[in-house]
């Protein structure tokens, strides 16, 4: 116990000295978990200490970790073809194109990248030129939602609409404009849940309306909003918004980042709302995280409007790591493992086990709202249930503390600037077991109820 204790006090003295962490500032006090190992939904830290990762890392790890078939694949890969650019060809990209757009269940052709964000900042360029190479010279603008997040680079960060990821960065890419997201917990007093997500539909035809159609070139959405605070709009939001922008010629593309491969109990989150986007991004879930890979799936009659030779009509965009073969092999793996495991149903049985077992939670003095999305929770957290104002971020911090010291990671998300910090967020592997779920929801639940059991020795004091 003592060796560990003291290998761990060095790597932590080295990463304090070396490493620049995503996000987290450490120090003070503070101190990432320095995982070691990994074996289906947990992770193992330094010290030995167990976790139920209950976020699949970075929303990603869809079949769990200690995949020996993913490992094998990308070992194979490596040793008979590690490395080939896309601007030729190579095996393992035909064919994992191929199963994407049987996954999509449409007619796409696959651009491949490295992250999400570059995804993202393809789909962009592809949507721009199209528009240009149709003889829609002036369309540039992208229609966005306040409190989405779509990546970090300078395009994919103005597409985002979280005020405190970007003001120490800013000017961004221009000609991103932002509307109100469908967050129905927050919808005025009175009106209905659809009536509200359409007038939130309806705002993005008034953006493109007032800002000039023909300057307009696409609106971005995730198929419900995750990192931004897990906003899931009604079902006839998505089609709305689907008929908006066919009506004026703005392309849909639908951010697939966290939502696709299974994460919403479908294989992807617009299949839930019966609309065909003309661009698909996605990645984390496209490998589970076990490499780096991203796609921008463009729909065929677009990619058309490039293949005309004569001009500069192809789209000048190259990657040099895009479709890394054995990323590209361990994709097909996973995808393997995903149909093989029927892990797309699983996610909608265990959201639908996990959605039971909390509904009654919503009673609970500082819980204001459950929202799930297949086997995707948010749980917001509020001071007082009557104004709905947002919990502070101690008491977040403290349920988030209490579940890890318990052996269960969880997240948090919303947008800080707007107070909004406030969602606890479950999103664990689809591969999880039964036994997964049940520890899951039990700690979770116990560590909720000494929260207010605190909170009223609190009061008496
Ligand atoms: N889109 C969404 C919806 C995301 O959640 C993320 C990352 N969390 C991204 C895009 C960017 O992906 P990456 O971090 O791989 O660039």
């Amino acid at each position: 116990m003592l060796d560990l204790e003291s290998a761990t006090r060095e790597w932590l003295d080295k990463d304090d000295r070396y490493l620049w962490h995503s996000m987290a500032s450490y120090g003070a006090g503070k101190e990432p978990l320095v995982i070691t190992g990994a074996e289906g939904s947990w992770v193992t830290d330094a010290r030995g200490n167990r976790y139920l990762d209950a976020m699949s890392g970075l929303w990603c790890v869809n079949v769990g970790y200690g995949r020996e078939e993913l490992a094998k694949a990308a070992y194979e890969q490596m040793k008979s073809l590690a490395y080939y650019p896309l601007t030729q060809s190579h095996v393992p990209a035909i064919k994992l194109a191929e199963k994407l757009c049987e996954w999509l269940e449409g007619d796409y052709v696959i651009f491949f990248s490295n992250s999400g964000s570059e995804a993202n900042e393809a789909a962009f360029k592809i949507a721009r030129q199209y528009q240009e190479q149709i003889g829609e010279r002036n369309r540039y603008k992208f229609v966005s939602r306040y409190r989405a997040y779509h990546g970090s680079s300078m395009g994919a960060l103005a597409a985002t609409g979280q005020a405190q990821r970007k003001y120490k960065y800013e000017p961004l890419a221009s000609g991103f404009l932002h509307v109100r997201p469908p967050d129905g917990y927050r919808k005025p007093d009175g009106q209905s849940e659809e009536d509200f997500n359409l007038a939130c539909a309806q705002a993005i035809e008034d953006v493109i309306v007032w800002e000039g159609v023909e300057t307009v070139a696409g609106v971005i959405m995730e198929p419900a909003i995750t990192g931004g605070g897990v906003i899931v709009p009604h079902p006839s939001y998505m089609k709305r918004v689907e008929d908006i922008c066919r009506k004026h010629g703005v392309l849909l593309i639908i951010d697939e980042v966290i939502c696709g491969f299974g994460r919403s109990g479908r294989k992807f989150g617009h299949h839930n709302f019966g609309v065909k986007p003309d661009i698909v991004t996605m990645a984390k879930g496209l490998t589970s995280g076990y490499l780096p890979l991203s796609a921008t799936a463009v729909r065929k009659d677009i990619y058309e409007k490039f293949r005309d030779q004569q001009s500069y009509s192809h789209f000048r965009h190259v990657n040099t790591f895009g479709g890394n073969p054995a990323a590209c092999a361990v994709a097909l793996a996973n995808l393997e493992v995903m149909e093989k495991e029927q892990l797309v149903d699983r996610s909608r049985l265990l959201g639908e086990r996990l959605a039971d077992e909390m509904a009654e939670w919503v009673s609970h003095p500082y819980i204001g709202d459950i929202r799930s999305f297949g086997f995707l929770m948010g749980i917001e957290l509020v001071s007082d249930k009557a104004t709905k104002d947002p919990a502070p971020l101690a008491l977040v911090n403290r349920i988030i503390s209490s579940c890890k010291a318990q052996g269960l990671i969880i997240g948090k998300n919303g947008d800080t600037v707007a107070g909004f910090n406030n969602v606890l967020t479950l999103s664990p592997p689809l591969a999880s077991t039964d036994e997964d779920v049940a520890f899951l929801v039990r700690t979770l639940k116990s560590v909720l109820q000494d929260v207010v059991a605190d909170a009223r020795l609190g009061d008496s004091a």
